[in-house]
């Protein structure tokens, strides 16, 4: 009787539920703890298959490109532009990066770049470990040193590649006081670069058809440095020294002879040579 009673006053929501509820209720929590625990164990076999094929397929330098890869996409999401191209690209109303550089318009935000095109980048071996006489190692930081009061001050450079294989490609210099900011702000400079290549065949040994050279015969200047890209037919390769190779094949082009004066070992003004030569590709075309 005491029981009852208290049972009626009490709100709703807490009355004790009747003996078929309370198995009802069980049933549904054990039918929800298997199918919990399903899931886990799929879950499991897929997280250790996947460490176990991990240490295999992947080396560091792959796990390394896939993170900044997954960093890139990020910034892009949250990339806030400041310019009317920038707008118009992040509103994906501008999609195509020719009518951009075509319309010589200045490209202020490297966001843009990132949207519209899949770039690989690259370092060119500016610097140069010590060693006199031209002795040392090349490297992709070039070290330089500022006496001051204090001491000395070191600042590094950098300078780099970027392209999409498809006719695209830009060169930016960076300097800081440390190598990685070097780095980034030499990768910024380079996507603010960006210009368009022309490819083509237009070899008399060669009728494919297909973009892997030089549509003719360009010439570059930077500094006392020259260069001189001739076409070549299919199967070439590259007749370039090694910096000069790595603009090429960010910028689309398989083959080609080139030539070169002046003051090669700077590498600096050799591989902005390149640049200039490139540049021809599309100018003489109107
Ligand atoms: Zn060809």
């Amino acid at each position: 009787m005491m029981a009852k009673e208290e049972t009626v006053n009490e709100p709703k929501d807490l009355v004790e539920p009747t003996p078929e509820e309370m198995k009802k209720m069980e049933k549904e929590e054990k039918t929800a703890e298997k199918m919990i625990e399903k899931v886990e164990e799929k879950e499991d076999e897929k997280m250790v298959k996947e460490a176990e094929e991990e240490p295999k397929k992947k080396t560091f330098a792959e796990i390394r490109k896939e993170r900044e890869k997954k960093e890139q996409e990020e910034k892009l999401v949250s990339w806030v532009p400041k310019t009317q191209i920038g707008k118009d690209v992040k509103a994906g109303k501008e999609k195509d990066i020719d009518e951009i550089l075509d319309g010589r318009k200045r490209i202020l935000e490297p966001e843009i770049v990132d949207t519209l095109l899949k770039l690989e980048t690259d370092l060119v071996l500016i610097g140069q470990a010590k060693g006199k006489f031209g002795g040392g190692k090349r490297r992709a930081w070039r070290q330089t040193q500022k006496k001051t009061k204090e001491g000395n001050i070191l600042t590094f450079s950098a300078m780099a590649i970027v392209g999409d294989k498809k006719g695209h490609v830009g060169v930016g210099y960076g300097k800081a006081k440390e190598t990685l900011p070097a780095r980034e702000k030499s990768l910024r400079t380079a996507k603010l670069n960006l210009i368009r290549v022309r490819r083509g065949c237009a070899h008399f040994d060669c009728s494919c058809d297909e973009p892997h050279t030089v549509p003719y015969e360009v010439n570059g200047k930077s500094g006392s440095v020259k260069i001189r890209l001739t076409p070549a037919p299919q199967g070439t390769g590259l007749v370039v020294g090694d910096e000069v190779k790595k603009v090429l094949k960010l910028a689309g082009i398989k083959d080609v002879y080139g030539t070169t004066k002046g003051h090669v070992r700077t590498t600096f003004n050799l591989v902005k040579a390149t640049i200039n030569a490139l540049t021809k590709t599309t100018k003489l075309e109107k």
